[in-house]
């Protein structure tokens, strides 16, 4: 019997197999995918200041740092919205940080982390699917009766679905978010965009030598807008920005997904814990949905290491980890709802309070450096 096994080796499970790599126990992580790949397209990653602190500690931030472009610090956040007024700019140096986030490749960070994890002595196993997971004895698909067993069932496979005992609920937005990559005419400096409009709302995230689109519509404006040339896109996202940003260049890899509030409660069941997206899915409104998912790893990771060996898997230990979790969990979740109620529904009530919101916001510096530490470091 294993002490750990670590359903899904994303970025959330691999960086809790390497929280506990100087760990004495037996430790297995395992994952569908084949080694040195990962099973969906990439994206960009908002890292928080925080998510930094913890990728350094795991030794995974020197890695990415060391390939080139794969790091881009955002050194100003402009929110703004489209036919309203109502500004506020986040700068990181009024904050006195080298940066409020930074923006990473998905594909990159898992790199980094599998490169990081290969140099530990823990037992990762690709081409691994569990089909099942019941008080930590995983079933694993395609080879009748190969069964894994361990003290305690860590779920981190971004969807929570393999897991007995843990029901999830779902909201759905009605909305779709299109994500792509859009070349400029200009360097973007470091300066990130979050727009809102009568159809939701867009992020430009800086990363690299373009930026990452994340935009909110309708799902058959997300078919349209899929289909039509990159001319037209082009010129349907200028229209959205305004003055506000100009000299959108190219566009390539687009994509959509719909966009719902998922979570798990309870987050815990019979020697079984899930983490990561599989615990919480977000709307990527503010960024916070993966940042709250490595804090899940990294507690989880200090409550392992915290707990004698047989009390592993507990009722208590499990327990004391979700009620641990709980505040930054429902801070993270209701803050980033709450933000999509004002946000992205437009109304014509709405959209006077919010530009007040934005402008009080840009003229109250105690006001702007809470809400920019909620979004750098969480709420809890
Ligand atoms: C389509 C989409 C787009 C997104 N876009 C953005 C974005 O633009 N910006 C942003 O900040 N966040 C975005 N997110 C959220 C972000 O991707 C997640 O917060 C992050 O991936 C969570 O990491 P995770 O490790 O919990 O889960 P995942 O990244 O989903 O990793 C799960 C891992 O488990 C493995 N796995 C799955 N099932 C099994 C199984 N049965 N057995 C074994 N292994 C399994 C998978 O191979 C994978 O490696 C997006 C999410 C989705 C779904």
């Amino acid at each position: 019997m294993h002490d750990v096994v670590i359903v899904g080796a994303g970025p959330v499970g691999g960086a809790l197999a390497l929280a506990l790599a100087d760990a004495d126990l037996d430790i297995v992580a395992l994952d569908a995918r084949a080694a040195g790949t990962t099973l969906r397209g990439d994206r960009s990653l908002a890292l928080s200041h925080g998510a930094r602190l913890i990728f350094e500690r795991l030794a995974v931030w020197p890695r990415l740092a060391a390939v080139p472009g794969a790091i881009t610090p955002i050194v100003t956040i402009d929110i703004s919205q489209a036919g309203g007024f109502g500004v506020t700019r986040l700068v990181a140096e009024e904050q006195g940080l080298p940066a409020l986030g930074y923006v990473v490749s998905y594909r990159a960070l898992q790199a980094a982390i599998d490169e990081a994890l290969a140099r530990t002595g823990i037992d990762v196993r690709f081409g691994v699917t569990a089909a099942s997971v019941a008080e930590a004895t995983v079933v694993v698909s395609g080879e009748t009766g190969t069964e894994l067993r361990a003290r305690l069932a860590v779920v981190a496979d971004g969807t929570g679905t393999v897991v007995s005992g843990i029901a999830r609920h779902q909201r759905d937005y009605g909305q779709v978010a299109l994500i792509a990559r859009v070349g400029m005419e200009r360097p973007h400096g470091g300066v990130a965009f979050e727009r809102f409009t009568p159809e939701g709302p867009i992020a430009l995230l800086p990363e690299g030598d373009h930026y990452g689109l994340v935009w909110s519509m309708t799902p058959a404006k997300a078919e349209t807008m899929l289909k039509v040339s990159d001319a037209a896109f082009l010129a349907a996202l200028a229209q959205h920005f305004g003055e506000r940003v100009t000299g959108f260049a190219r566009v390539s890899e687009r994509r959509s997904f719909p966009l719902r509030l998922e979570f798990a409660r309870p987050t815990v069941a019979a020697r079984s814990v899930v983490i990561g997206n599989a615990a919480q899915a977000l709307h990527p409104i503010a960024g916070q949905g993966f940042n709250l998912g490595l804090r899940d790893a990294y507690e989880m990771g200090e409550a392992i290491i915290r707990a004698p060996r047989e009390a592993l898997g507990s009722a208590s230990m499990l327990a004391a980890f979700a009620a641990r979790r709980r505040p930054d969990r429902y801070a993270g979740i209701a803050f980033t709802h709450g933000l999509t109620r004002i946000f992205a529904t437009e109304s014509m009530f709405l959209r006077w309070p919010r530009g007040l919101a934005l402008a009080l916001l840009d003229a109250i510096p105690p006001a702007k450096t809470a809400f920019t530490r909620a979004m750098l470091f969480g709420i809890s």
